[in-house]
């Protein structure tokens, strides 16, 4: 899933005061998952907005809407367009996907993001959340016993480790980072295909992935 994290708040409210009548978009999926921008995050906040205002004497009105996904045209239904009609401002509680997916989507209607979009990640615990994929765009776990070394290895290395490998961490954060090349040698010896690591991996060919700009998928087989 994609990890984000809320925006600070006072950075939130910047955006907010700016506009008398603002809705807090929420999106189910990812964001809910990783606690960031859900339904009960979108109500927190509105919350804290409101009491703000009232502080500072500012005259904002704070709605609150949350769809399942902000980054498919389906879910955008009449209710909830009718809910943005009526604001001057949208902050959007998705992924940085869905925040442009909103602003196509919203005319002349400000919009603003309400996260700090982070990574693929997945979840380790309750509260704990960990990169594992950069979408490079050519997987290449089959050749690395199932562990991604662009994404988390700190350098991105295809031929590691580097010489700040130790104890199994990584030297930009030895307290907190598993060097990733010595997870990748772990499971290639439990797979019994060490030999492999010892060929030269050549680089990566970065213009197949951003090069050309922008990347779309389309599958002609399942378009309407
Ligand atoms: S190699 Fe790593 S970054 Fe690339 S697609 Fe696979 S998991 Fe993602
Ligand atoms: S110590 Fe390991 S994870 Fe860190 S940069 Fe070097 S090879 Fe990559």
């Amino acid at each position: 899933m994609i990890v984000a994290e809320r925006k600070p708040f006072e950075e939130i409210y910047e955006c907010v005061k700016r506009h008398r009548k603002v809705l807090l978009l929420g999106c189910g999926t990812c964001v809910t998952v990783c606690m960031a921008g859900g339904e009960k995050e979108v109500n927190v906040l509105a919350n804290q907005l409101a009491l703000a205002a009232r502080d500072r004497g500012d005259d904002v009105e704070v709605m609150e809407h949350t769809i399942t996904r902000q980054c498919d045209d389906e879910f955008f239904d009449e209710a909830t367009m009718k809910k943005v009609a009526e604001v001057d401002a949208v902050v959007s509680m998705g992924c940085g996907v869905g925040v442009q997916f909103c602003a196509a989507k919203f005319g002349d209607t400000a919009i603003y993001p309400g996260l700090n979009t982070k990574f693929y990640g997945a979840t380790l615990e309750q509260g704990v959340w960990a990169e594992r994929c950069a979408g490079c765009g050519e997987c290449v776990l089959g050749d690395f016993g199932g562990v991604c070394p662009v994404a988390r290895c700190s350098k991105s290395l295809l031929n590691g480790p580097c010489g700040g490998s130790a104890d199994g961490k990584c030297e930009v954060d030895p307290e907190n980072v598993d060097c990733a090349w010595q997870l990748i040698y772990d499971r290639m010896e439990r797979l019994g295909r060490l030999e492999e690591l010892e060929e030269n991996r050549p680089m990566k060919d970065w213009s197949t992935n951003r090069d050309g700009g922008p990347r779309t998928v389309t599958r002609e087989d399942v378009k309407l």
